[in-house]
């Protein structure tokens, strides 16, 4: 069992399989395309299987695939089809941002249906062009959500990041959206892990904001948590209409609950979004380590997680390494 300093016990493994990205949304990647790892540096999907392999025999339970954009790297079917026959891990799932769902939810579906998570961050086309600075992306994506649900790999959600004055007047908008295409859409506060540095806390819309705006419309009630280490908080529509999630680092902190770890495209292991150190796996996969001296690495790597992300501490400073490269 993988269990940290503070009694949190570690079963959520984040896989980042790539930094590269067709978007280069405002809150997460810079605009300059020649930022990438060099491609020896990212491990091979073979190095990924084993240390999921490995980690799954420490308790880790649930695996999501993401990136940079998951879809984008060749092999991705044949991974999450891999995956899906390591034993013991019990869930799946894979975030992207669904430019390429619409050739690839079929095969996903036939590779072992892992639970799909889309990001959109508009209902306006241009406004979603601008955010993702990549024209066409809303037609895409739009297809590509379509594609999941016929595909069948329900449930689909909509991950959504608001960012004042960008998009939080569509907040309502989006709650129609989940109540008319039975999406769960989930709301995430900006974390300052943006690779302009734009980030600023007036930036953040609350998750008390996110409720207050759409419960005169669709009232909304709270649902209690199913486990302690859910990210999101969860409400359901009064009227029976579905539920939304709101994911609120910033404003209510869920830290202490905390039961994830991050693998990086390149074979970092990240023990919080915000760390300031990381913990190289790659060198012992590529140098000879046993699959024993891997778990031993990860038994200690697991003893410095960090309690918490210090966000609203006064002397936070935001990691080098942003969002594209770390995997949300
Ligand atoms: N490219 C895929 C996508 O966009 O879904 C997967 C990678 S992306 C880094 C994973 C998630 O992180 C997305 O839902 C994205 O919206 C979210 N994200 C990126 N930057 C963020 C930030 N600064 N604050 C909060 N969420 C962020
Ligand atoms: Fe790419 Fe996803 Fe980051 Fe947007 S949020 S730039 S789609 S990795």
């Amino acid at each position: 069992m993988l269990k940290d300093k503070f009694g949190r016990e570690i079963h959520d493994l984040r896989i980042s399989v790539t930094d590269r990205c067709n978007f280069s949304c405002v809150y997460c990647k810079s605009a300059d395309p020649r930022n990438y790892f060099p491609h020896d540096d990212l491990l091979s999907w073979e190095e990924f299987l084993r240390v999921a392999r490995v980690m799954a025999g420490l308790g880790i339970r649930k695996v999501r695939v993401t990136g940079g954009e998951p879809l984008l790297r060749p092999g991705i079917i044949e991974f999450i089809a891999s995956l899906r026959r390591i034993a013991g891990l019990e869930d799946l799932a894979i975030t992207t941002n669904g430019y390429l769902l619409p050739e690839k939810a079929r095969d996903l579906a036939a590779a072992g249906a892992p639970r799909v998570t889309v990001s959109l961050d508009s209902m306006d086309a241009t406004k979603f062009a601008r955010i993702t600075r990549t024209p066409r992306s809303f037609e895409k994506v739009m297809a590509g959500i379509d594609a999941a649900l016929d595909a069948g790999l329900a449930p689909v959600k909509v991950n959504i990041v608001l960012v004042r004055g960008f998009n939080d007047d569509e907040i309502v908008e989006f709650a129609r959206l989940g109540r008319r295409r039975h999406i769960m859409v989930r709301f995430i506060e900006f974390m300052p892990l943006d690779a302009d540095h734009n980030w600023k806390r007036e930036l953040v819309v609350t998750a008390k904001e996110i409720v207050d705006a759409i419960n005169p419309v669709f009232p909304l009630e709270e649902i209690p948590r199913h486990s302690p280490s859910e990210t999101a908080l969860r409400y359901r529509f009064v009227d029976g209409a579905g539920e939304i999630g709101i994911i609120a680092p910033v404003s209510i902190p869920f830290c202490g609950q905390c039961s994830r770890i991050r693998l990086t495209a390149d074979g970092k292991i990240r023990t919080c979004l915000f760390s300031m150190r990381e913990h190289d796996v790659r060198h012992l996969v590529r140098n000879g380590a046993t699959d024993k001296d891997i778990q031993q690495f990860m038994l200690g790597v697991v003893q410095q997680k960090e309690p918490g992300h210090r966000i609203n501490e006064p002397d936070f400073v935001q990691p080098d390494r942003t969002m594209v490269y770390i995997g949300g």
